[in-house]
């Protein structure tokens, strides 16, 4: 243990944020790193529990809390407060492969659960794992690590998300060749054409792409794969085992409104993906410069409404705010959480509870309002003569007899001239599923045996979203992870990952 008194000396600080009024002007990241002093403070907080639930992935009513990778959260708390910077980022890495992607976006399994947390805050996790990998890139202690000797044997990973980055980085590290295809220009998933570059700065991305590279990991981009019938049939000829990381990219669709039929409404991920390339292609991240670019979906001076409250629809706030959006409203169906933990959900289980993430405070600075609005749903559109959007009408949902129906009366109408359905995922897309000939279950993911990732009888595997259905970052590399253990199995008969 860092400091026996640290949980009582110190109180928690966060990363510090740039003021909502300075960041809304540009698509940069926004959260800066605290001193040195100051970091090694918020580890000397850990108080090394002889239970560390932070690290533990429990399943507590129904949902997982704490890491699901595990990580090695005291003991390297531990080494930060010591001084022991190279040492504690080794024992990152060990369990996590990507720190520089869960520090900026996982929303913090471990904190969650975290035992000051109980009557107190929670160590800083999070912030403590970015400072360790940021630290290890500055200072030049993460270096390439390629495998001394090859297995001879070679596995195709198809998709360049989280999970296939994963899997492609330990098998790699165990010595098998391995190739990852990915149909978008540039690795990443939805790390890459997803989440907004103010969360997650894409050269971060980049970086560790060429790491990878350096490493051995062979990227293919640009190939989408499952098109035609020969180059699946040369990938199963030529490989000796074969991971699905495809992803679950399929949007629910929202019944009053379909993108394509009327002008105006997009998916959430189309209008955020357009967002990022235009952003790529532009002189540097600020607003203007991407004005200046041109070539995506523009929200300026448009009333915008977004359905759908999760991380997704938050981005579409985040990202409409710096655009110079008019109005925003985003659309929820649920009925608004508790502020606090209720006596039926006590820690350590996951708190059901109202998360206000950086979009909704920064909608609240511009228009003066949270601008979510719960237990409603859109029940209609309405367009001008050109069949532009111009205005939504909502109605508020309640739950009956189990299941979510409109309350007759409530129906309210609200502007919009840019919808964006943000309503989730309903599973993998076809082509690729249908290439490959694997079944799929009822949520319309790959279908495994139980707890594994392998397509019975064949040498076909699948991980991620594509296998577990919309998730977290986090999930997907601990699914990659868990998948290439099993692949190394199948391809060596033994494994000792
Ligand atoms: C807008 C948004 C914000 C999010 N924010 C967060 C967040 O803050 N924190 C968090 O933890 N999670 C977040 N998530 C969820 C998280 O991004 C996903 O759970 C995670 O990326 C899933 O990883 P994956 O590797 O399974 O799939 P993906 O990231 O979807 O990657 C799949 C890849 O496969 C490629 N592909 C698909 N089909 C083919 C094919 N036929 N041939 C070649 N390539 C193919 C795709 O182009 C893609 O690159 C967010 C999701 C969205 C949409
Ligand atoms: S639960 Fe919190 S205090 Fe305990 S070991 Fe984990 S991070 Fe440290």
């Amino acid at each position: 243990m860092g400091k026996e008194t640290g949980f009582l000396e110190y109180t928690r600080k966060n990363n510090r944020d740039v003021p909502v009024a300075e960041r809304i002007l540009n698509f940069e990241e926004f959260h800066t790193p605290l001193e040195t002093e100051e970091r090694r403070q918020q580890a000397a907080r850990c108080m090394n529990c002889g239970v560390p639930f932070c690290q533990s992935a429990m399943n507590l009513s129904g949902m997982v809390t704490g890491c699901p990778l595990h990580n090695l959260i005291p003991e390297w708390n531990d080494e930060i407060y010591n001084g022991h910077d190279e040492h504690a980022f080794a024992r990152l890495h060990k369990i996590s492969n990507f720190p520089e992607f869960t520090g900026r976006v996982c929303p913090a399994l471990c904190e969650k659960a975290c035992m000051c947390g109980q009557d107190s805050d929670p160590v800083t996790v999070h912030d403590n794992e970015l400072y360790l990998v940021e630290r290890a890139f500055s200072d030049g202690y993460i270096k390439p690590e390629k495998p001394s000797i090859r297995s001879g044997k070679r596995v195709a990973v198809i998709g360049a998300g989280p999970s296939g980055l994963a899997a492609a980085d330990d098998l790699n590290h165990r010595g098998h060749l391995v190739e990852v295809f990915e149909r978008e220009d540039e690795i990443g998933g939805l790390l890459m054409y997803g989440i907004p570059n103010m969360k997650l700065d894409k050269k971060v991305i980049k970086r560790r792409r060429k790491l990878m590279e350096e490493e051995g990991v062979i990227f293919r981009t640009g190939v989408d794969v499952g098109r035609s019938d020969a180059e699946v049939k040369k990938l199963m000829d030529d490989f000796d085992a074969l991971i699905l990381c495809c992803g679950a990219k399929k949007p629910r669709p929202l019944a009053a409104a379909e993108p394509g039929k009327i002008s105006g409404v997009y998916y959430a991920v189309d209008f955020l993906s357009k967002t990022t390339k235009a952003l790529l292609k532009a002189k540097d991240r600020s607003a203007e410069a991407l004005k200046k670019e041109g070539g995506y979906i523009d929200a300026a001076d448009k009333n915008v409404v977004i359905v759908g409250g999760g991380d997704t629809g938050n981005d579409c706030i985040g990202t409409v705010i710096r655009m110079g959006a008019k109005s925003v409203t985003a659309i929820e169906m649920m009925p608004k959480p508790p502020m606090e933990r209720t006596v039926a959900n006590p820690w350590p289980e996951w708190p059901k509870v109202l998360k206000t993430d950086y979009g909704h405070e920064e909608a609240a600075f511009v228009y003066g309002e949270d601008p979510r609005v719960f237990e409603r749903t859109v029940k209609s559109v309405v367009t001008d003569k050109k069949g532009k959007i111009r205005q939504v009408e909502t109605v508020r949902v309640a739950f009956k007899d189990g299941k979510l129906t409109e309350v007759e009366g409530t129906e309210e109408t609200i502007k919009c001239d840019l919808l964006l359905i943000a309503a989730g995922f309903i599973g993998c897309e076809d082509y690729t599923a249908e290439a490959f000939s694997v079944k799929r279950t009822d949520r319309g993911v790959v279908a495994t045996g139980d707890g594994s990732y392998n397509i019975p009888g064949t040498k076909i595997f699948s991980a991620g979203d594509m296998h577990r259905g919309q998730s977290l970052v986090v999930w997907a590399i601990a699914e990659g992870k868990a998948c290439a253990r099993q692949v190394d199995e199948y391809l060596m008969g033994y494994t000792n990952m």
